[in-house]
C-alpha cells in the first residue's frame, strides 16, 4: 500500500495542533490569568481553595466543623474586611424582605419574625480581628475575652440587617431576638442594641440556668416551640449559624448569613 504524501502527512498532525492552539475557548480553559485584586495582589491557589472551603461551610456541606483552616485566615480576612461580606448580606437580605412581603399580615401581633443577635444583627468583627479572624488552632475560641468585649457593649450594627430590621417592623412583624448569650448580659446587650438602632423587639430570649449545657440546636428550638405553643406564627428566622435555624419548630423560611469565622452546634 503507497504512503501518503510527506506535505500531506506533516499537515496531518500540524493542523490539528494549530486549531488547538488557536481556538480562543481552548486558550481560556488552559491559561493561568491571575487578577490583580484591589490591593494589588494577586490570587493563589490557596485563595482558590479558601472560597471553596467557605462556600462549603455557609451551604453545611462541611457540616460541623471545628476550626478555620490555617491557609484560610488571611483569606477569610480578606473577605470580612472587604466588600464582598456586606455585599452577601445586603443580597440575603434582599431576599428575606421579597420574602416578607408575601407574608399576610394577620394583626394580632402573632407574626413572627426572629433574629440572632452576634453575627446577624451585631458585628463582632472589632474583636475578631484582634483574634485571628475566628476559631483556629493557633486561636481557640476563649469565651473569658470574648465576654469581656460583650460587656462593652460597643459591638455595631451591620447595616443591611438594621435595613431588614426597620424594614419587618414596618411591614408589621413581631420581632423577637433569640440569642445564646446569657441572662446576665441582658441589660448591655440591649443598650448594645438600642445604641446602634435597633428597638421595638417584643421579646429577647436569653440563655437561661435551665438552658445552660444544652445545644444551640436545641435550645433554640425549644425556645421557638414555647412561642408556637403561645400561638405565635414564625414566619422568618434570621442567623449566621445553622443552629439559630434548624432543629424542630423551624420558621416558614430561614435566611443564613455569612459566618466563616467559627460554627455553633
Ligand atoms: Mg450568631
Amino acid at each position: 500500500m503507497a504512503s501518503p504524501p510527506r506535505a500531506l502527512s506533516v499537515s496531518f498532525f500540524v493542523l490539528p495542533l494549530l486549531v488547538l492552539l488557536i481556538n480562543p475557548a481552548t486558550s481560556i480553559r488552559t491559561s493561568i490569568i491571575k487578577l490583580p485584586r484591589s490591593d494589588g495582589s494577586r490570587s493563589t491557589a490557596a485563595d482558590t481553595y479558601c472560597e471553596s472551603w467557605r462556600l462549603a461551610v455557609e451551604t453545611n456541606n462541611a457540616g460541623t466543623w471545628g476550626v478555620l483552616p490555617s491557609s484560610c485566615v488571611d483569606s477569610v480576612a480578606r473577605y470580612l474586611n472587604g466588600d464582598q461580606y456586606g455585599s452577601d448580606y445586603d443580597v440575603i437580605v434582599d431576599y428575606a424582605l421579597a420574602f416578607a412581603k408575601t407574608v399576610k399580615i394577620s394583626g394580632d401581633g402573632k407574626d413572627v419574625w426572629i433574629f440572632d443577635i452576634d453575627e446577624t444583627l451585631l458585628t463582632n468583627i472589632g474583636y475578631y480581628k484582634n483574634h485571628g479572624y475566628g476559631v483556629s488552632r493557633s486561636e481557640p475560641f476563649d469565651s473569658k475575652s470574648f465576654n469581656e468585649w460583650v460587656v462593652q457593649g460597643t459591638a455595631p450594627a451591620f447595616a443591611a440587617s438594621l435595613r431588614m430590621y426597620n424594614a419587618l417592623k414596618k411591614l408589621g412583624f413581631t420581632i423577637v431576638l433569640l440569642t445564646g448569650r446569657d441572662e446576665d448580659q441582658r441589660n448591655v446587650t440591649e443598650k448594645n442594641l438600642r445604641d446602634v438602632g435597633y428597638s421595638g423587639w417584643e421579646r429577647l430570649i436569653l440563655r437561661g440556668p435551665d438552658d445552660q449545657g444544652k445545644s444551640a440546636t436545641n435550645y433554640k428550638s425549644e425556645q421557638r416551640s414555647k412561642l408556637i405553643d403561645q400561638g405565635f406564627k414564625i414566619h422568618g428566622n434570621t442567623g449566621d449559624q445553622w443552629s439559630d435555624l434548624l432543629g424542630f419548630a423551624v420558621a416558614d423560611r430561614s435566611f443564613k448569613v455569612p459566618n466563616p469565622m467559627y460554627y455553633i452546634p
